[in-house]
């Protein structure tokens, strides 16, 4: 996966890069601090990041920042700060829209209902906790029909939907 741009990846494979060939682990903070970042990170990317990851990343960079032995990882703490308050917003999109405008987070998908597949049978939506799917079940003598459609921007990827999806409409993309 090449970051190609994305601050969140950016920050990721430095990170790795870091925690790999760098960090010496002398100073508990910078060691589990940048594992723990590590694995936020990873969370972001590949769509399931939560309301408090940022709040969470800057705390544990600005822990590391006060407490780290070594200019190595205050360099390394203060390259994520400055990124999420450089990239505000791109972060944001990852968590919330589950969205990469720079398409370099190839594990986050979108679920979409292929309109050709479904017969509007509506157990999708009904099985759908977070009300992610619109559209109302095929009434057959009308003709203005609402399709079904997934709002990416509430979906969880709890999956629930394919499970009961028999017509196979539903495509991870
Ligand atoms: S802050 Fe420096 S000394 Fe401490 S673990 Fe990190 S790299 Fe090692
Ligand atoms: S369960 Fe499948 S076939 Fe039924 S409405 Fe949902 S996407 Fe369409
Ligand atoms: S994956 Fe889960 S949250 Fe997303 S549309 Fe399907 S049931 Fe709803």
């Amino acid at each position: 996966m090449s970051s190609d741009g994305c601050p969140v990846l950016i920050v990721l494979e430095f990170l790795k890069g870091f925690a790999r060939d760098k960090m010496c682990g002398k100073c508990l903070p910078c060691m589990f601090g940048t594992a723990q970042m590590v694995d936020v990170l990873e969370r972001i990317t590949n769509g399931k990041g939560e309301e408090e990851d940022m709040a969470l990343l800057d705390e544990i960079s600005s822990s590391i920042v006060d407490t780290a032995r070594c200019k190595l990882g205050k360099d390394a703490a203060t390259f994520v700060k400055d990124s999420l308050s450089a990239s505000k917003s791109e972060y944001e999109e990852h968590i919330k829209d589950k969205y990469c405008a720079h398409k370099s987070c190839e594990i986050i998908v979108n679920y979409q209902i292929n309109p050709e597949k479904c017969t509007m049978c509506g157990a999708c939506k009904e099985v759908c906790s977070k009300d992610a799917i619109i559209g109302e079940k095929m009434v057959s003598y009308l003709s203005d029909n609402k399709p079904y459609y997934i709002k990416n921007k509430k979906c969880t990827k709890c999956d629930e939907c394919l499970a009961v999806c028999e017509a196979g409409a539903i495509e991870i993309v």
